[in-house]
């Protein structure tokens, strides 16, 4: 598609064969790998979710709802699938009122007016992968780094000392940069700061979620991006995660290999968002019913803004259509987390967190090893550059206080380990 040119950054200092590759698969589908193939050393499961999600979302027509389908699904007590494909249509768009109202109503009985605060921190930003809309992808000409564990520890101790009781730790997709015995160490010394751990790197099979899970990984996030193959294929154009089914399946393999949670969530924007949304709440709804003892949570990016491209946007997600799908997917799934990050504006996050989400991040900073800097206004050192610009800059005692004004009561962990 030829609006997926604009993505594509003229990465002035690539030359030679890196420059000749990058075009050749920008534009030549012949020139990338079958999108649906595993790598021989990539684990295949054996389940039916898969199957379940792609085919509900591939049958989903949004423009196919009227108002009547969307009454009906709000007069429901329960929301059924086809309730939740009503609500995220076109013509549920004049009820975003009702929806927020109703949204509100089951987050209140669920989870009171608690909102949990978490922190981001970036270890390495090194990735494999050809994601056309990232500013970690492996064509851009961006400042590398990879925290070695005397700096890790120092950037938990500043964030610790903020008094941040959760962190989620993230990689790009480099298993030759950031191995699993790299990570693995970064979740033993998060241990000694934080009571839990959370992981966004790249998918990998059953047995090192196991050994992330016992080095102290308490759950993981991978994001699908989109849930359609044919926009997947088209803006993932190189490395292990163009293997969509691969991806897909991470999850699962978190929740074999031992974990207590898993996250969720499509990039929106990259393809139809109301199917993407879809298929996202889905994800999870199949698995809850094969593996009803794990905690689920959603996210819900939107496209940013990254280094050496700054026209990326989230293109027709604007925030009116993303309140609506927040407050569907919690009319939908009741119990489910939902994590607002600061891709969004503060007051959006505002006023979400009283309506659907239940977790949002705070004292954010994208970049690789620069939080010295920013918490305690230290001399810069050699940071690595960030994956995308945040919206939302507030420290946790910024957020504490605005969530604290605006009625809710923020917590930092409602974890006991036994
Ligand atoms: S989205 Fe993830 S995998 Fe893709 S380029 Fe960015 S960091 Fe790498």
């Amino acid at each position: 598609m030829r609006e997926d040119a604009s993505y594509f950054i003229d990465s002035a200092r690539l030359s030679g064969a890196a420059l000749e590759r990058k075009h050749r698969l920008e534009n030549d589908p012949a020139s990338r790998t079958d999108v649906m193939a595993y790598a021989p050393d990539m684990e295949r499961i054996d389940s039916d979710v898969r199957e379940k999600v792609l085919s509900a979302a591939a049958e989903y027509e949004p423009a196919a709802y009227s108002a009547a389908d969307v009454e009906r699904a709000l007069a429901h007590d329960t929301c059924s699938i086809e309730d939740f494909a009503a609500l995220l249509s076109s013509a549920a768009a004049p009820f975003l009122e009702r929806m927020a109202q109703r949204a509100q109503r089951e987050t209140g009985r669920r989870f009171g007016n608690t909102v949990y605060v978490f922190t981001p921190l970036y270890i390495a930003n090194y990735c494999d992968n050809y994601c056309v809309y990232c500013g970690f992808n492996r064509y851009n000409d961006i400042a590398r780094r990879r925290l070695t564990e005397a700096e890790i520890a120092r950037e938990m101790e500043v964030i610790a000392a903020s008094g941040i009781e959760e962190i989620l730790l993230l990689t790009g997709e480099s298993p030759a940069m950031s191995d699993i015995a790299y990570i693995g160490e970064a979740c033993r010394l998060a241990g000694r700061y934080f009571r839990n751990v959370g992981l966004e790197i790249y998918p990998v099979n059953t047995a090192d979620y196991q050994y992330l899970h016992e080095c102290g990984a308490d759950y993981v996030t991978v994001f699908q991006e989109t849930y359609d193959a044919v926009r997947y294929e088209a803006l993932h154009l190189a490395g292990r995660k163009r293997v969509f089914p691969y991806r897909f399946e991470a999850q699962e393999r978190a929740i074999l290999g031992g974990m207590r949670g898993v996250g969720f969530s499509a990039l929106l924007g990259l393809a139809d968002f109301r199917r993407d949304a879809l298929a996202t709440a889905l994800h999870v709804y199949f698995l809850q019913r094969k593996y009803p003892h794990v905690e689920y949570s959603l996210s819900c990016p939107r496209l940013r803004p990254i280094v050496n491209n700054a026209g990326i946007n989230p293109r027709n997600v604007h925030e009116r259509e993303l309140c609506q799908v927040l407050s569907a997917y919690r009319i939908f799934l009741p119990y489910v987390g939902i994590t607002v990050s600061s891709r969004e504006s503060a007051s959006f996050r505002d006023g979400i967190v009283k309506i659907a989400a239940t977790k949002v991040s705070a004292g954010v900073s994208t970049g690789i090893g620069d939080h010295e800097e920013k918490y305690e206004g230290k001399e810069a050192r050699a940071a690595g550059d960030e994956q995308f610009e945040i919206a939302d800059a507030r420290s946790l005692a910024e957020m504490y206080a605005g969530l604290s004004r605006g009625g809710l009561q923020p917590v930092l962990n409602d974890y006991v380990y036994v």
